[in-house]
């Protein structure tokens, strides 16, 4: 008997059309728990490095978390997981909403597809019916759109549809998956999708999810609802608005963006605009947002409503995800209305809110200065606005210029050349970051950007509050019931955290106190990844519901794994070695782990040397970040010890044991 999990994955030969159910290991789970653990062996058994992104060898995996369908409130993220065209490193993008729990409903915990279809198809899964169906009238359809008309044509209104719009079809390096109230967008995955032929995966579930222990896991359940009510009531004082509550990050509910709109930049992620915020912008967005506004939503099983359906004038109805509210209005230097506008279109075209708004920006300082002309423009309109609508439209269609736009700006400006290269100035990784830009280097969020592999903001973020407090008493009014710290130790050294002095970024948290809080930070989002949990009540916000004290409860009693915190770590850790790994094989290295240059006013290059260092050390890595042969058989990674040794990119006893935190081999599993 399997519980939170199915225990059947659902494999998908797209050139061939041969569809089948194929029962799982039980010691994976306990190896890698699910979602993105497992989806991080399948990658590593079966796409090794010389598979291309658009090869038909690349697999594309959805994966519902492991406790995904089950009561755990806020766990409905999928995970899909490929190699990204845009790094050419492994993606794993979450989307939130209600797919994975319907996939849970119909029987399956992944659906892994291969090859590539002769025709566009999309794939129905209703139960044990699966089947690829024909979706040629759908080309060109927006992602929303397409949803809505299958549906209609499957007369199932209560299908989850995943689908592309055009940028995956024509496989733009930031196509993302959309899906209902969220979508999977970094990494270009939807591009993937398109160079499948997929348009769409619809899945529709009427079956039940098993709990080993369900009186235990309702009574979890409860207590993470009255928790959240409790922070829902008792906001932190003194943070931003955005971090004083729960959710995702609950952008549709803020009205006050002071804090983003004069600390992210703005244009092509330059300017700041310090003084942006004023009465008279407070006042006008705040209409905007209440008159397109129409009504707050949830994903599956949650209380937090931090999505938003929006309602532009003389445009459809979509859901607004989080972020990107601001994205296009800021990359624009326009205004909210502006920007809710031009998402619903990129929502139906199906692109990254954080990279098309900057990939056009980066278009336009080329024009501006030179580097790209007129010519390059043909017919684009004279006004700021319509200039952005024009670009998104060509580029999702690779028209023109929008054709070499569609790589992204890391790619775009290799093709451009004549010094396009320093405008494309915000990538890590080969991908745009965000567009935030501070003064002082923080050496947490140093090693957050530089060492993370998912390169998206919730991964970046987590529970240690991002700037000291003030004073001493508000800090240490905030430990006093801090309880979800893995150690004592952390709350020292937040107490210990001055705005100025010794004891102030960048020198303080010290290199060993930031691995530890990185480490930390890190480990809660790999959780969350291969449980399936929304970012926004676990691994992002401060004081968060779940965390590493009750997650073991939860899987013991949801999936009847008998877990603890030691062995949650254990494994968090073995698969997010196995992540670094899968892309060390690809070639990431030290020389990749570079936060743009002007991230930071202040850079610190000896002590961000250190930090590397450090961090390496502290993860058991080497110099270059590769995992050293002890830790990766410590983890019980020997396959990919010998992987590594076969193929030169370690050499045979040439390891430094890692200094602190060397991983046990676990006997138990
Ligand atoms: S907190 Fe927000 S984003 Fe997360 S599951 Fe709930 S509604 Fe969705």
């Amino acid at each position: 008997m399997r519980y939170a999990e199915t225990g059947y994955n659902l494999e998908v030969d797209l050139t061939r059309g041969n569809i089948e159910r194929v029962e799982t290991d039980p010691r994976d789970t306990e190896l890698y728990l699910g979602g993105l653990g497992t989806n991080a062996k399948i990658i590593w058994d079966r796409v090794p490095p010389e598979v291309e992104p658009f090869s038909p060898d690349n697999l594309l995996i959805f994966a519902a978390g492991l406790l995904c369908g089950t009561p755990a409130t806020g766990c409905n993220r999928t995970i899909v997981t490929t190699i990204s065209p845009q790094t050419e490193l492994m993606a794993f993008s979450m989307m939130g909403g209600f797919w994975a729990p319907e996939l849970k409903y119909a029987g399956y915990d992944k659906v892994i597809l291969r090859g590539k279809s002769p025709d566009l198809v999309y794939l129905y899964i209703h139960n044990d019916k699966v089947e690829l169906r024909d979706a040629t009238h759908l080309r060109g359809k927006g992602s929303i759109e397409t949803a809505e008309l299958i549906r209609r044509e499957l007369k199932e209104p209560k299908a989850q549809v995943a689908a592309i719009g055009m940028a995956g079809e024509n496989r733009v390096f930031f196509a993302s998956i959309e899906q209902g109230r969220s979508s999977a967008s970094r990494g270009g995955i939807g591009a993937v999708m398109g160079d499948k032929n997929l348009k769409a995966v619809v899945v529709r579930g009427t079956k039940d999810v098993s709990i080993a222990k369900p009186m235990e896991f309702m009574e979890l359940c409860n207590e993470v609802l009255e928790y959240i009510k409790f922070r829902n009531e008792h906001p932190i004082p003194g943070v931003m608005p955005i971090l004083a509550g729960l959710g995702s990050p609950q952008e549709m509910k803020v009205h006050d963006e002071k804090w983003h709109t004069e600390n992210f930049s703005w244009g092509n992620s330059r300017t700041r605009r310090k003084d942006f915020w004023n009465e008279d912008v407070a006042r006008e967005w705040t209409e905007t947002l209440d008159t397109m506004r129409t009504r707050l939503i949830s994903c599956y099983n949650c209380p937090m409503t931090c999505g938003a359906t929006i309602s532009p004038p003389g445009m459809p109805t979509y859901m607004m995800k989080c972020f990107s509210k601001l994205t296009y209005t800021m990359a624009a230097m326009s205004d909210l209305e502006f920007g809710l506008g031009i998402a619903q279109s990129a929502t139906e075209y199906g692109v990254d809110g954080f990279s098309a708004p900057q990939v056009m920006a980066f278009a336009l300082e080329l024009l501006e200065d030179g580097i790209l002309t007129d010519e390059d423009f043909p017919g684009m309109p004279e006004d700021n606005e319509g200039r952005f609508y024009w670009l998104l439209d060509h580029i999702v269609r690779r028209e023109g210029i929008g054709d070499v736009l569609a790589n992204g700006t890391y790619w775009a400006a290799k093709q451009i050349g004549k010094g396009a290269e320093a405008y494309a100035h915000n990538n890590i990784k080969k991908h745009e970051q965000l567009p935030l830009k501070l003064s002082m280097l923080n050496p947490i969020y140093f090693l957050m950007y530089a060492t993370g592999e998912k390169i998206n903001i919730t991964q970046i973020e987590g529970q240690f509050p991002q700037a000291p407090f003030p004073k001493r008493e508000h800090r240490e009014a905030f430990v006093k019931d801090w309880f979800q710290v893995p150690d004592e130790k952390f709350k020292q050294y937040f107490l210990d955290w001055e705005p100025r002095g010794d004891n102030s970024i960048p020198y303080y948290p010290t290199p060993p106190m930031a691995c530890d809080i990185v480490d930390w930070q890190e480990r809660m989002h790999y959780i969350d990844d291969a449980l399936g949990m929304c970012a926004g009540l676990s691994s992002f916000p401060l004081k968060p519901p779940y965390h590493l004290h009750n997650y073991p409860k939860f899987i013991s009693a949801g999936a009847g794994i008998d877990m603890d915190t030691e062995k949650l770590t254990q494994a968090a850790k073995r698969y997010r070695t196995l992540v670094r790994a899968n892309n060390t094989r690809r070639g990431m290295s030290r020389k990749d782990e570079k936060p743009p240059k002007d991230h930071w006013k202040k850079r610190f290059p000896e002590l961000e040397k250190e930090l590397l260092d450090t961090y390496y050390a502290f993860k058991g890595w080497n110099e270059d970040g590769i995992p050293t042969e002890t830790t990766l058989r410590g983890f019980g990674l020997d396959y990919v010890a010998d992987d590594f040794l076969a193929r030169g990119i370690l050499k045979k006893d040439a390891d430094t044991p890692p200094k602190d935190d060397a991983p046990e081999k676990d006997k138990e599993v």
